[in-house]
C-alpha cells in the first residue's frame, strides 16, 4: 500500500489535503504548499502518526498557525493540524479541561461565563491551547505557566503521558515540549473563582488595548522577536530607525515596531530578509541580538 492509501485506511478524503497552500493556514498569510495536510480527530491521530513514522515522513504539527513563518517553497512532509477536530472544552469545579485545538479566546470566554478567573490575559492571543502551551504564550503580565496544571502529550514514541506544571520547564516563550517533541493533546487549567462581569470587563479592556496598540488590520504573527532581557524589541527597532521599513510588502509596522506585517502580497522570503535586516541593524545600533519569537518552517 502507498503512504496515501495507508492514511486513507484511517482518515477520510476530506481530512487529507494534498499540495495545500500553507498561506491559507497561517496568520501571516504566506507559505507554499504542504505535500500532505491532515486533519485527524483525537482517535485517529496516534495511528496517523504511526503511519508517518513507518514511512519516515517528516511531521509538522500546527494549531492556528499564528506564530509561524512557512517557506514559500512549502513543506515536503506532512502537516498535521490540531484544531477544529480536537477542540472540546469541559469544566469541573475550578478546572477547565481543554483539548489542544481549542482556541484560547474561546477557552477564556467559557471560563469567564462560569466565573473562573485567570485566563483574561489570553483572550486576545489568536492561538490554540496546544500552540500556547508549547510557546508558554503570555500577555499583559500573565503566562500559560500561571494557569496550566497538567498537560497530556502524545510522545514521539506514541505513548500518552501527563506532565505536571513543574515538569514542563516553562520559561519565557519556552516549554520542555519544544525539546522533547510530541503532540499536546489536552491541557488542564486550574483557575480561581471570580466575578463574571469583572472578568468580561478585564477582557474588553485588554481587547481595546490591543486594538489601539497593535496592527491587527494586517496579517502578522504577533511580536516577531522575543523580548531581550532588559529591553523592548519594538523600542530597539524604532531606535534603529526602522519604523515602517519595508521590503516589498513585508513591513516593520508603523503602529508597533515589534510587529512585522504583510501589507498584502509579501512573500515568506521577504519577511525573512526583513527580519534579518532588522536583527543586523539593531545589533549595529545597540549591541543587542534579537531572537525570533516566530517559528520558521521549511527552507529559508
Ligand atoms: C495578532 C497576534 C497577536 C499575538 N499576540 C500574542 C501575545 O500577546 N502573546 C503571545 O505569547 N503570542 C502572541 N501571538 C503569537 C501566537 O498567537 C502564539 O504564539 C500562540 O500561542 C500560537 O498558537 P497557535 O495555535 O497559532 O500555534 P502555531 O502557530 O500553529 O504553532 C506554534 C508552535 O506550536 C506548535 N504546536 C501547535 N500546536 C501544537 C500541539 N497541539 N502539540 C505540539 N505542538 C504544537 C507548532 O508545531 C509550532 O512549533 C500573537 C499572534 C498574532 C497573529
Amino acid at each position: 500500500m502507498t503512504f496515501r492509501e495507508e492514511l486513507l485506511e484511517i482518515i477520510t478524503e476530506e481530512q487529507l489535503l494534498c499540495q495545500e497552500p500553507m498561506k491559507c493556514h497561517t496568520t501571516f498569510r504566506v507559505g507554499g504548499p504542504a505535500r500532505y495536510y491532515l486533519r485527524p480527530d483525537v482517535r485517529q491521530l496516534p495511528r496517523v502518526l504511526e503511519v508517518c513514522r513507518s514511512h519516515e515522513a517528516p511531521v509538522f504539527i500546527i494549531g492556528n498557525g499564528s506564530n509561524l513563518l512557512v517557506s514559500d517553497r512549502g513543506l515536503p512532509g506532512v502537516v498535521v493540524e490540531v484544531s477544529q477536530q480536537i477542540s472540546k472544552v469541559r469544566r469541573e469545579g475550578s478546572r477547565i479541561f481543554a483539548q489542544a485545538g481549542a482556541g484560547l479566546a474561546r477557552v477564556a470566554s467559557e471560563a469567564a461565563k462560569v466565573s473562573l478567573s485567570g485566563l483574561a490575559f489570553a483572550s486576545g492571543i489568536p492561538g490554540t491551547v496546544g500552540g500556547a502551551v508549547l510557546m508558554n504564550a503570555g500577555a499583559y503580565g500573565g503566562e500559560m505557566k500561571d494557569v496550566v496544571e497538567t498537560v497530556t502529550v502524545l510522545t514521539e514514541e506514541g505513548e500518552q503521558r501527563s506532565f505536571q506544571r513543574d515538569e514542563l520547564e516553562f520559561a519565557y516563550r519556552h516549554s520542555r515540549i519544544q525539546e522533547t517533541g510530541g503532540v499536546i493533546l489536552e491541557a488542564t487549567f486550574l483557575l480561581e473563582p471570580g466575578d463574571s462581569g469583572e472578568i468580561s470587563r478585564q477582557m474588553e479592556e485588554l481587547r481595546q488595548k490591543r486594538l489601539e496598540k497593535q496592527p491587527l488590520e494586517y496579517p502578522s504573527a504577533g511580536s516577531t522577536f522575543k523580548r531581550p532581557e532588559g529591553y523592548f524589541a519594538g523600542k530597539l527597532i524604532e531606535d534603529a530607525g526602522l519604523r515602517g521599513f519595508r521590503l516589498g510588502d513585508a513591513q516593520v509596522s508603523e503602529k508597533h515596531c515589534g510587529f512585522v506585517i504583510n501589507r498584502g502580497a509579501a512573500t515568506a522570503s521577504q519577511i525573512w530578509q526583513l527580519m534579518c535586516t532588522v536583527q543586523e541593524r539593531v545589533y549595529e545600533r545597540s549591541g543587542v541580538r534579537l531572537e525570533p519569537e516566530v517559528r520558521l518552517l521549511g527552507d529559508f
